[in-house]
């Protein structure tokens, strides 16, 4: 799809962005944010601060109640539902804290559904999919169901199906949350490995000292950036 692209070199572009839930509740109240192709980012901020539901919007799973938001050169409000499907589908990866991986089916061919609606022969999926897992280390792995991995192969599975689309922008939801340390530790090596080949990661977590060893740490509080290590937005209040 090209049509209503407008080419930016951002793959996130946010414009007073606001996200209200019914019940009053403001989620996400006037952010502007820029992410650029390339980059590793997180934001990080206390339960209820808004992460999760900058993530669906950034994620195209939920549209603004106002604003403007652009999604690798996309204007949001000016896709259909079904334009919107196909440009999360075909370039948006997702890894969520809870893997997600479907149960009783070898690992293969989960990350090879990860090219499902991409149009690819089966053979063609399968063949990227033992690539993709190589390269998340778990070459070793591919016929493995997910009951029979770790918690962190899990995850690295569910990275390796994740990026098998090559998407511009990989949304992660506190990646390491349900993982032991030194499991944590690897999947956070392996997204930064992914940034350094050339993929834009965006974490979503409440752990500070994760935050820390991301390139790019944007603070939220109440539905509002408060501090981006990138600048200091401007229209934002800042807190101490
Ligand atoms: P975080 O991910 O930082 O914990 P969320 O984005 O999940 O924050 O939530 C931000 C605020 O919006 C919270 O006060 C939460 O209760 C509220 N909220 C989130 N989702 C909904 C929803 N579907 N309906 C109503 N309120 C919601």
């Amino acid at each position: 799809m090209t049509a209503g692209r407008c080419g930016t070199g951002t793959v996130v572009e946010f414009t007073a962005v606001s996200k209200r839930y019914s019940g009053g509740v403001t989620a996400v109240g006037g952010v502007d944010l820029g992410v650029r192709y390339g980059e590793l980012a997180c934001i990080v901020g206390p339960s209820g601060s808004g992460k999760s539901t900058m993530l669906h919007l950034m994620g195209t799973l939920d549209r603004p109640s106002g604003g403007r938001v652009v999604i690798d050169g996309y204007d949001i409000a000016a896709l259909s539902d079904r334009e919107v499907s196909a440009l999360r589908a075909q370039r948006i990866g997702f890894v969520f804290q809870q893997f997600h991986l479907a149960v009783g089916v070898p690992v293969l061919d989960i990350v090879a559904d990860g090219l499902l609606y991409a149009g690819v022969p089966m053979r063609e999926r399968r063949r990227r999919a033992a690539r993709a897992l190589a390269r998340v280390g778990l070459s070793h792995r591919l016929g493995h169901l997910p009951h029979q991995l770790s918690g962190g192969e899990r995850q690295r599975a569910a990275v390796a199906r994740a990026v098998i689309g090559e998407p511009a922008l990989l949304l992660a939801d506190e990646p390491t949350g349900n993982l032991d340390s030194a499991a944590g530790t690897a999947v956070l090596a392996l997204l930064r490995e992914l940034h350094t080949a050339g993929t834009t990661v965006v974490v979503i977590t409440h752990d500070r000292e994760m935050a820390e060893v991301f390139d790019r740490k944007v603070e939220m509080r109440d539905g509002r950036i408060v501090a981006d290590s990138a600048h200091t937005p401007t229209g934002t209040e800042v807190h101490g």
